[in-house]
């Protein structure tokens, strides 16, 4: 992408300065010099796409900026003074939080691991601005993971899937999230990926027919009513479709909801005009109708939803809903940003966005336990939980001043009973030494060893304090 269409593209929808987008711009470029992407591209190119991909989110002005110089810190000789007096704090910040999510490695196959990841890459990115670049950079990198080994493509897939995905479905970025979902789909499951997707585009040329008869039979009856209108044919994604016959046990054929059709419109009350003209032209299915307009899913997603007999007999899903409301599906936390956070910056201060962050993230539906992770994220920005490593990579959540004795608990009840020291970062430590986040631990222990009283004076963890009174109360006699 040209600085031309760059520029271009970010007046679209916004009325800033580009001054600083240029000089990013030129920027990038030299310091990436001489730097080649696996594919044998010029590396800038992966920052021109990344930029690309924040653009269609209409990101503002610092997170685009960030965008072209999102590895300008970690894979060039750039001094981060340098970078710092060049572009300023925030614009520094976003890219020192991308580089910092960017040294954590993921490994582990295990689901609970998986969350405390994305808790951690949360807590470390402080603005949820890193986050919408980071996943824009991973997006572009699955994009191009052809260019790399089959071990490399199956674990980038992996990471992805199990973090990076449902952090943008936290985030409500659908539109980014089921890219990345089919993506790791297609390299983690090739079998499975190659045969729905040629089941899904069989039924979807089939159902192009369907279509055209559904769109002509419908403005035949919209006559004059003259209101303004789009349909739109729309797919389920693969990866989606995948996870809900596995959960529910059905064969392709059977998933009701794989493609349907999208009625996009411009305000609330032509959505249920709409709603009018399609029930009267073709025949609802009994019980198959939701207002989600009236009453908003908690994520805030909102449209009409109801399933249509056509004339063929086959049985169509349909949503109706407004250009906002198709802006907030797509594209979730981004859609909102700008208009929440307004257009001069003046008021963005950390506790606006938290409070907004918050909100949000009371709204979203998908998490399990919604409560705890707002609580969970509110301490972690103000540091109040470490995460701590262990030997072999695994990521331990701990509040903060926890210690050895704390972390050996965390792991198993029987280490810390049996804990006799520490070491911590390869280095001997003490058990009542403090751990920092981002500390490698590994716990020495001794068969019959037992924990000691004053250890309770030292565990800052209700776990490994019960633990132990627990032991003293069965074992008086060791006291
Ligand atoms: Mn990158």
């Amino acid at each position: 992408m040209a600085i031309e269409d760059l520029l271009k593209k970010f007046k679209e929808y916004s009325a800033e300065d580009t001054t600083k987008l240029e000089y990013a711009y030129e920027f990038s470029k030299e310091a990436h010099l001489n730097q080649k992407r696996a594919s044998g591209e010029v590396y800038f190119s992966h920052c021109q796409a990344v930029t690309d991909i924040l653009l269609d989110y209409k990101m503002d002005l610092e997170t685009v900026a960030a965008g072209l110089l999102h590895d300008v810190l970690e894979d060039t000789t750039v001094p981060c003074e340098t970078f710092r007096k060049e572009f300023g704090e925030e614009i520094y910040n976003l890219v020192a939080g991308v580089t910092k999510i960017e040294t954590l490695r993921f490994s582990s196959r295990d689901e609970a691991q998986a969350e405390n990841w994305r808790k951690m890459i949360l807590a470390t990115a402080k603005d949820i601005r890193v986050i919408v670049i980071k996943l824009a950079d991973r997006l572009h990198n699955m994009r191009t993971l052809n260019f790399l080994t089959n071990e490399k493509q199956l674990e980038i897939s992996h990471e992805t899937l199990s973090l990076y995905a449902p952090l943008a479905q936290r985030l409500g970025i659908f539109r980014l999230k089921s890219e990345l979902e089919d993506l790791s789909f297609k390299y983690l499951y090739p079998d499975e990926y190659d045969s729905l997707s040629a089941k899904v585009s069989l039924i979807f040329t089939r159902r192009e027919k369907l279509l055209e008869e559904f769109k002509a039979n419908l403005e035949k009856n919209l006559g004059s009513a003259n209101i303004p209108h789009r349909i739109l044919s729309r797919a389920k994604n693969l990866y989606s479709i995948y996870r809900k016959m596995l959960k529910q046990d059905l064969p392709f054929e059977e998933i009701q909801d794989a493609l349907g059709i999208r009625i996009i419109t411009d305000n609330i009350i032509n959505c249920y005009a709409l709603l009018g003209t399609v029930h009267s032209v073709f025949k609802p299915v009994a019980g198959s109708f939701t207002d989600y307009i009236a009453v908003p899913k908690m994520n805030l997603y909102q449209s009409l939803h109801t399933s249509v007999m056509v004339s063929s007999g086959e049985i169509v899903e349909i949503q109706i809903r407004t250009e906002e409301m198709h802006r907030t599906s797509e594209y979730g936390i981004a859609a909102h940003w700008r208009y929440k956070l307004g257009e001069s910056g003046a008021d963005r201060h950390l506790d606006e966005k938290l409070n907004w962050l918050c909100q949000w993230m009371e709204w979203l539906q998908d998490l399990s336990s919604p409560r705890e992770f707002i609580e969970s994220f509110k301490t972690d920005l103000e540091l109040d939980q470490i995460f701590i490593f262990t030997p072999k990579g695994d990521v331990k959540c701990l509040p903060a001043g926890a210690t050895p004795i704390d972390f050996a608990y965390v792991i198993h009840s029987d280490i810390g009973d049996t804990c006799i020291g520490a070491k911590i970062n390869n280095k001997m430590a003490r058990l009542d030494d403090e751990l920092k986040s981002g500390d490698r631990c590994e716990i020495i222990t001794r068969r019959n060893s037992m924990p000691k009283r004053d250890w309770l004076s030292v565990v800052k963890t209700a776990g490994a304090r019960s633990r132990i009174r627990k032991y003293l109360r069965e074992h008086p006699q060791n006291d």
